[in-house]
């Protein structure tokens, strides 16, 4: 089928049109450098831009994909999880676009598209199941078991505070480095020893292993970074910048592999694959990469394109929903932030 898919859950108003699993195109209009002076991003200011993003975004998809809107064959749009705001922008859009090309409509949940996205990696093997995922982002920070995309998503864990990217970007501003803070300390960690500071690895004492065994959490991280900063700084000495960047970034690199190969090794899955803005660190993919072979674990890790946010992973969950059978939404849904992962659609017709 031919499908147009619709993302507005956080920064990025994504649209997407696939063929089966064929990318067709993939436009993206971020408001990322609006959100640059406040050092993360605003809701209002993220829907708004949503709102002035969408109409061009849906032309220039449609033409850069060489089809007339008329032809699609279904509209597919992110429900939730996300920024509410931001989701009602994307929900009342590809309402008024179902309802007026008179085509159905798939409401699905966003972190399932993380997942999907790998569908429209060219040159790969088919996905197969059950796989680990891991995807981290600004927004979020999941281990998931997926046993089949279309109908079997399990949360294994979650981080409890800040998402992985959201520390990234909270250290950057403690380092006085701008927003959006990943790249930032990739790049001032060049050159730096990432085992100069022992900084702490979120929930991953034995006394965790209970209640907390496959969640994260990384506000400690950023509080220990800003305390050894802070210590050094009474001390009037100057800050080793690399060697800070490089020792959080390997805190934050190595429980985020060590967990995800862990799930791996504990439910017996030798697949691991990793969606998410954060993917594009270089450290956490020589990491995982590594660990993983040593591991007998294959990585997959889609096109950087395909796992920040993006409407094409919206559209190939909504065709791969069609494809198995599933009916369309109701138009009796809404943004849910907390959209649960297990709700794969939402609102589908009874
Ligand atoms: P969502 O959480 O809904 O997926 P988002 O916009 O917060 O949306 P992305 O756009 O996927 O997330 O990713 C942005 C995040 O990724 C930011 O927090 C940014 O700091 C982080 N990031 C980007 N590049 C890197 C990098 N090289 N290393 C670490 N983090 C990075
Ligand atoms: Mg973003
Ligand atoms: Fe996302």
């Amino acid at each position: 089928p031919l499908v147009l898919g619709i993302e507005t859950s956080c920064d990025e108003t994504g649209i997407g049109i696939v063929r089966g699993r064929t990318l067709l195109s993939n436009t993206i209009a971020s408001s990322m450098d609006e959100h640059a002076r406040f050092g993360g991003v605003v809701p209002e200011v993220a829907a708004r831009a949503h709102l002035e993003a969408m109409q061009p975004a849906i032309e220039q998809a449609v033409a850069e994909a060489g089809i007339r809107l008329a032809d699609v064959d279904a509209v597919a749009v992110t429900s939730g999880p996300g920024l509410a705001g931001a989701l009602m922008v994307g929900v009342g859009a590809a309402k008024a676009l179902a309802v007026s090309l008179e085509k159905p409509l798939y409401a699905v949940n966003h972190l399932v598209g993380h997942i999907a996205a790998d569908l429209l990696a060219d040159d790969s093997e088919p996905l197969e199941y059950p796989t680990v995922a891991l995807l981290v982002s600004g927004g979020h920070t999941s281990l998931l078991l997926v046993r089949d995309l279309t109908s079997d998503v399990e949360l294994l864990g979650e981080t409890v505070d800040d998402a992985a990217g959201e520390a990234f970007d909270k250290v950057a501003r403690i380092l006085g480095l701008p927003y959006p803070g990943g790249p930032e300390i990739d790049r001032a960690a060049v050159g730096g020893d990432p085992d100069a500071i022992r900084f702490p690895r979120g929930l991953s004492r034995a006394s965790d292993r209970e209640k907390h065994r496959w969640d994260f959490s990384f506000s400690g991280l950023k509080t220990a970074v800003a305390r050894w900063t802070e210590q050094r700084e009474a001390e009037g000495e100057a800050i080793p910048m690399a060697d800070v960047a490089a020792s959080f970034r390997e805190a934050v690199v190595d429980v985020l592999v060590t967990k995800a190969l862990d799930a791996c090794a504990e439910h017996g899955v030798p697949r691991l694959l990793l969606g998410g803005g954060v993917i594009a660190n270089r450290r956490l993919r020589e990491v995982a990469l590594a660990r993983a072979e040593a591991a007998g674990v294959t990585v997959r890790i889609p096109p950087l394109r395909l796992c920040t946010d993006n409407g094409a992973m919206i559209a190939a969950l909504a065709s791969e929903l069609i494809q198995s059978g599933r009916r369309p939404s109701t138009l009796a849904f809404g943004a849910d932030s907390t959209l649960p992962v297990t709700e794969i659609q939402v609102a589908p017709v009874p």
